[in-house]
């Protein structure tokens, strides 16, 4: 039996389903699910302050700036006490300053592997396209997949909608950030030696069985 859940980092564009992979992980592995675009939005929704200023971003698809998202990270692993216990990083880090932060945030309770989950841009754009959201507590849902019940969520009755970011030009944005900002990540990881690939584009119980593998193989050592 190991005595802590692994610390591991989820990369994927927009749409290659991190959210719903990440927080089936965190569960699998009783671990936390940080999710910083979910952080994002409920203090959007809420009105906090922080969610006001991060909204002005994530509406017209830029990034909220590093410093933002780097003190809310620090505080959620701090508060959490997950640095030591384990977690499961969705959407986060995105930038090479975020992961050299992350780097100086977790100290010597380093990463155990950061997985790449690889979709083609084709198929991501037609996912986002019929992607909807539990606004309460944003479980993903699809117009393929829809709720049981008319467009409210199946786990909180909260209204299911089509986020306020994925409009076309705002998907556009976000996936030639992507590739500016967050595919330097997948080398910064690799030279690291934590990095896995997984392909993202079958079935989701497939793709979480591969996750799942790729966390044993990196974590087989550890008693
Ligand atoms: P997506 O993966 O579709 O972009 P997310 O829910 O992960 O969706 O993020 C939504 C928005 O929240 C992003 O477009 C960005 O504005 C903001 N955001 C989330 N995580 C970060 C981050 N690590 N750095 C900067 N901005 C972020
Ligand atoms: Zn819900």
């Amino acid at each position: 039996m190991k005595n802590r859940g692994p610390r591991l980092v989820l990369l994927g564009k927009q749409g290659a389903g991190k959210g719903t992979q990440a927080s089936q992980l965190a569960e699998h592995y009783g671990v936390l699910h940080l999710a910083t675009g979910d952080l994002f939005r409920a203090a959007a929704h809420e009105g906090t302050p922080l969610g006001v200023e991060a909204q002005s971003y994530m509406d017209v698809g830029e990034l909220v700036p590093d410093e933002i998202v780097i003190g809310v990270v620090e505080e959620e692993l701090a508060r959490s006490g997950a640095a030591r216990t384990g977690f499961v990083l969705d959407g986060f880090p995105r930038t090479v300053r975020q992961a050299d932060e992350l780097e100086r945030v977790l100290d010597d309770h380093p990463l155990d592997v950061v997985i790449d989950l690889d979709v083609p841009t084709e198929i991501v754009l037609h996912r986002i396209a019929g992607r909807r959201v539990c606004i309460q507590c944003q479980t993903p849902y699809h117009v393929d997949a829809p709720p049981k019940e008319g467009w409210t969520c199946d786990l909180c009755g909260g209204d299911v909608i089509q986020r306020d970011d994925d409009t076309e030009d705002a998907v556009m944005r976000r996936l030639e950030l992507w590739e500016l900002q967050t595919l330097p990540l997948i080398q910064f990881y690799r030279r690291r030696g934590i990095l896995a690939h997984v392909d993202g584009t079958g079935d989701a119980d497939d793709v979480f069985e591969s996750m799942v593998v790729s966390v044993e193989l990196r974590t087989a050592d550890e008693a």
